[in-house]
């Protein structure tokens, strides 16, 4: 049962609780059976929204041991957002009043090394993966700096080490566009809505909040 009035404070927590059951490989599995199908089948009350990767490592419903009718869930890509993903992620706050948005990147993203590849290397990506890569390079330059682009090669642990500051970067980028989305920004500043940046821990298990805001 959710309650439509939780705090974005009480929703945070309840997401945290259910990430630590993952992380100790101790899954409660909570309303994932028939009943819960049917008890939201006519009506569903999701007490917060995930933003996630499309990764297949982070079923957002898995990471945070919930159930059916828990979560919205927009996957994209690195968790890159344009107007029509803001679009289905405002959906939650504002025609359900759900309480909590959580921006979820991790470690070791396909979607940032390919865009950190096609950024240094000056190569498009097959497709439309291109426009993956043109939403991360703020992010990608964020994490940079002042080092050009195309610097030089470096190892692959500098390597690993620029994804992951991009990772983190891209986190933060979205959770503060979203936090300063028109809709979104009246909700957060009046506390009703909590929008929390988050990295997942691929060995771990374990979400750790880089940043929040509404709470
Ligand atoms: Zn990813």
């Amino acid at each position: 049962m959710n309650d439509p009035r939780a705090s974005p404070a009480q929703a945070w927590a309840r997401l945290e609780t259910g990430n630590r059951h993952w992380a100790d490989g101790h899954l409660v599995h909570p309303d994932q059976d028939a009943a819960r199908r049917e008890r939201v089948a006519a009506r569903q009350d999701p007490f917060a929204t995930i933003v996630s990767c499309i990764d297949s490592r982070l079923p957002p419903e898995t990471v945070f041991d919930q159930g059916i009718g828990d979560l919205f869930a927009v996957r994209t890509g690195a968790q890159t957002i344009d107007g029509l993903v803001t679009a289905s992620i405002e959906y939650g706050p504002l025609e359900n009043g759900t309480p909590l948005i959580v921006v979820v990147g991790h470690a070791r993203c396909g979607a940032v090394t390919a865009a950190v590849h096609a950024i240094r290397s000056a190569e498009r990506l097959p497709g439309h993966l291109d426009a993956i890569v043109q939403r991360l390079r703020p992010a990608y330059h964020k994490a940079t700096g002042t080092t050009p682009a195309t610097e030089t090669s470096i190892t692959p642990e500098e390597a690993a080490e620029l994804i992951d500051q991009v990772v983190r970067a891209q986190i933060l980028r979205t959770a503060y566009a979203l936090a300063h989305d028109g809709p979104l920004a009246g909700l957060v500043s009046r506390r009703e809505l909590g929008i929390v940046g988050a990295y997942y821990d691929l060995d771990t298990g374990l979400v750790t909040q880089l940043d929040a805001f509404g709470f």
